[in-house]
């Protein structure tokens, strides 16, 4: 079969969903993989190493389309590229499905089939070759911090110096899940004096391996909503996880807030008071921002400066890393990629025996296959 990596349309994405080092592993997989001239460009991957690599460049999307039988993609696809997809070939990539029923129908109405990597049983260990959400949280909780550093007019580490002694920055992490945690050992790793805090208390031993400090809630709950996922708290709770994220704020001067709930708009956990509260010159980095936003004050995809307080609400921070993301997304396919064509003949057998290929099927041949019954763990 030919796969095809077309560029991404997304205004501002400089991802792509095949590198040329994962090329030649198609390649040997028994796979022919047809590029369009420019996809990885802004990743830093002329269209000469793609061709050095055995992939074939191709001049247009529309070329791209017409020959590929199976497309590699980054983003949700538009109804235009998905109009372009031939007939009965196969699309992997993010999809959303309960975010997206009307691509739902698009997609099954032209006989495709669907791989959303999105939609992967994370739960299964053999999985995680393959999730690339963990593989984008990871980069994005790293680059939050570098825009924070950015922003922030001081060190992160506590110096010496002639000139006068530092104290390190204080950064506190609202939510220590994949991106999270990343953000933790970033910020810990540069200097800076770290606490976070989770609603599931079981992250605790996992932030203090990292070099940061765990800040509990002063109120008893369990914080798990099941599959190891966050649930909507309690009132009690809220209130005194407001007062608890009222102190940091006093005290940080930088805060970077991750906390996701599954199907429900993102907490609201920083309030405009706090943000007034916090020192001049302080930075809130809210990763939350597409999802709603953790901060009150948040502008998603603009960097704004409220109360003399920088509030960054990108939501490409992956895309930001382009080499880097793109290199781990890739990888990401290309196991996926070697559980679907384990004969290495290239073609593709989406076996719904497999629990990992069978969450992930979201249309089979223009049959809608999604949501995938519950997993039965053992
Ligand atoms: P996520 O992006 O859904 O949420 C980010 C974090 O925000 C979570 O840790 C969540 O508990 C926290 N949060 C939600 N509401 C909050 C609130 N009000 N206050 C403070 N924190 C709040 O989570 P994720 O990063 O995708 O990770 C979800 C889970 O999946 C984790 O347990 C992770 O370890 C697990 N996971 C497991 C595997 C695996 O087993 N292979 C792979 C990836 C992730």
């Amino acid at each position: 079969l030919l796969i095809g990596v077309p560029k991404e349309t997304a205004a501002g994405e400089k991802r792509v969903a095949t590198v040329p080092e994962v090329v030649e592993k198609l390649i040997k997989l028994g796979f022919r993989v047809a590029v369009q001239s420019g996809a990885g460009d802004a990743a830093n991957f002329a269209d000469d190493t793609y061709r050095a690599a055995g992939a074939e460049v191709l001049p247009d999307a529309a070329t791209l389309y017409a020959q590929a039988d199976v497309v590699f993609k980054v983003r949700v696809p538009t109804a235009e590229e998905v109009a372009q997809l031939r007939e009965g070939s196969t699309l992997i990539g993010f999809v959303w499905p309960a975010q997206n029923p009307e691509l739902m129908q698009q997609l099954a109405a032209k006989k495709l089939t669907v791989l959303a990597i999105d939609c992967l049983p994370r739960q299964l260990s053999r999985a995680q070759k393959m999730d690339a959400l963990t593989s984008m949280a990871g980069i994005s909780g790293y680059r939050a911090v570098i825009e924070a550093a950015n922003a922030f007019g001081r060190f992160f580490n506590g110096q010496v110096t002639a000139a006068g002694k530092i104290p390190p920055a204080k950064v506190f992490i609202a939510g220590a899940g994949v991106a999270g945690l990343a953000a933790i050992g970033t910020a810990a790793n540069l200097g800076a004096i770290v606490r976070a805090n989770d609603t599931r208390a079981e992250v605790a031993d996992q932030v203090t391996s990292l070099g940061g400090e765990f800040v509990k809630v002063d109120y008893e709950e369990e914080g798990s909503g099941g599959g190891g996922y966050a649930k909507v708290m309690s009132e009690g709770f809220q209130a005194a996880q407001r007062a608890m994220y009222a102190q940091q704020a006093k005290e940080c001067d930088i805060i970077i807030t991750t906390a996701l709930i599954p199907g429900k708009p993102a907490p609201r956990l920083i309030t405009a008071e706090m943000v007034q509260s916090m020192k001049p010159g302080s930075v809130i980095v809210d990763m939350a921002a597409e999802q709603g936003g953790n901060c009150e004050l948040t502008v998603p995809g603009e960097a704004v400066v409220r109360h003399g307080v920088t509030i960054v609400g990108y939501t490409d921070l992956a895309s930001r890393l382009a080499k880097q993301s793109s290199t781990l997304y890739s990888n990401n396919l290309l196991r996926l990629t070697e559980e679907l064509c384990k004969a290495k003949d290239g073609q593709l057998n989406v076996n719904f025996e497999d629990d990992a290929i069978r969450g992930l099927t979201v249309v089979k041949a223009g049959e809608v296959t999604w949501p995938a019954p519950p997993l039965k763990l053992p």
